[in-house]
Order: structure tokens, then C-alpha cells, then sequence
């Protein structure tokens, strides 16, 4: 493999099986109100050849699945094949299939300022559901490990912008937040943005990010525009300078 000085890495194996919500081809169980239920890109059985071919070769399969018939979809291949990895977006979640997520020992990857770019797409297509839309919470305490990014370049990369929407399901536009219930905690979504690295002890990892306000402490609007004093990848500066 090409000497990265670390820094390079071989990523997941990306498979695509639906579309998105906005176009109204992400594959769900209960048809669009102007009918259809969606695009499935990838059958069921191709999708299982591919993820055994993941697992024969040392890939861990990234399954892009945003409708709830294409996370069933996505859930079982992931079990038939005996292999774990990552869903992509997991927007919409049958309730019956969240707690799947822990059981097969699958990363959630979602992407929360899509909840609030997508609010009227998903509450005029998936009408009477939006309970289980960007379910947060529900795929949490369902025991899902949590991945929390941008989707970038469909939206900024700018992780507080993720975990704003992710801790307070609002924007400081003036509608009220939507579906509160599934907000996470601070905590949790700094958690879900880390890979769960909390602390940091000599010899650790050090892609570090130094900021000027508690993350903890700070207000939901300093929150959403966390002042970065600096940043380290592999204990090098990349921004700022002490
Ligand atoms: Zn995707």
C-alpha cells in the first residue's frame, strides 16, 4: 500500500442502494403520496454477493440505505452475510428494525443538518412517520453505534453544524425545533463525531481540535459556531500555531 505517512487510508466499500428523499427514490415500504415507493438500485441478492465479496477481501461495506424497505434491505444482507459495517443515513428506520443496528454490531453513519434541510420533504412524503425519520435517539438507545458527519459536499463540512442539528433538531431561524424527542446530548454527539475518543493520553492518536469555549458550557448558538482556536492531524498543526 502507497506510503501515506499515515495519513492515508483505503475507505470503506460504498454501495448505493436507493436514492434520496428529495427526489422521491429512496425505496420505502409505504408508497409516496404521488405513488411509487421508490428506486431499490440494488437487488437483495446482488447486494449479499457484494457484501461476502467485502468480507472475503478484508473491505468493510459502507451501504448507502435511506428509505425504511431499503435499510430492512440493507439489515438483512448485513446478517445473511455475516459481516458488519456501516449504513449510510439511515433516515428512515422501520421501529421493528433499530434495535438490528446493535444486534449485528452496525455503525449508524447520519448526517443531522440533513433532518432539518429535508423537515418539509419528509413531513409532505412521509407523512404520519416522521416519528422513525432521522431517528437519533431511537437508533442510540437501540445500542447502534452512532456516526455523526456532513454528507460534503451536499452540505458544509462543518461538524458543529451537525452536532447543532443533532443536539437541538433547530436552526436559529425561528421554527421550532423538529422532532425534539430524537435530539441527542451534547455529549452524545461529540461522542458519535469522535469515534468515541473522549480523552487523550500520550501516544494516543492526535488529530486534535482546540476550541475556545467549552462544548459542554457553551450556548446553543456558540455551540452552533464553536470558535476553533486550532487543529492538529497526526500531532502536526493545520490550523493555528501555539
Ligand atoms: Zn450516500
Amino acid at each position: 500500500m502507497a506510503d501515506g505517512a499515515g495519513l492515508l487510508r483505503v475507505g470503506p466499500l460504498k454501495v448505493l442502494i436507493d436514492g434520496s428523499l428529495n427526489t422521491r427514490t429512496a425505496y420505502c415500504v409505504d408508497p409516496y403520496p404521488h405513488g411509487g415507493h421508490g428506486l431499490l438500485t440494488v437487488s437483495a441478492t446482488e447486494l449479499l454477493d457484494l457484501l461476502v465479496r467485502a468480507r472475503e477481501s478484508g473491505f468493510v461495506p459502507a451501504v448507502h440505505a435511506i428509505g425504511d424497505a431499503a435499510n430492512e434491505v440493507a439489515l438483512d444482507a448485513f446478517a445473511a452475510a455475516g459481516i458488519t459495517g456501516r449504513i449510510e443515513h439511515a433516515q428512515f428506520v422501520r421501529s421493528q428494525d433499530f434495535a438490528r443496528f446493535g444486534g449485528l454490531g452496525l455503525t449508524a453513519s447520519v448526517q443531522p443538518a440533513h433532518a432539518l434541510d429535508d423537515r418539509d420533504a419528509a413531513d409532505s412524503n412521509w407523512a404520519g412517520r416522521t416519528d422513525r425519520a432521522f431517528p437519533l435517539r431511537s437508533l442510540l438507545a437501540a445500542g447502534a453505534t452512532l456516526a455523526l458527519g456532513s454528507d460534503a459536499p451536499v452540505a458544509a463540512l462543518e461538524p458543529w453544524t451537525a452536532m447543532s442539528a443533532a443536539t437541538t433538531r433547530s436552526r436559529p431561524d425561528g421554527r421550532g425545533p423538529w422532532h425534539p424527542e430524537q435530539a441527542l446530548t451534547r455529549q452524545e454527539a461529540l461522542t458519535a463525531s469522535t469515534r468515541g475518543r473522549g480523552t487523550v493520553r500520550a501516544g494516543d492518536p492526535a488529530d486534535l481540535a482546540v476550541l475556545d469555549v467549552d462544548p459542554l458550557a457553551a450556548s446553543d448558538a456558540e455551540f452552533a459556531a464553536m470558535p476553533v482556536a486550532a487543529t492538529l492531524v497526526a500531532g502536526r498543526f493545520t490550523y493555528g500555531a501555539f
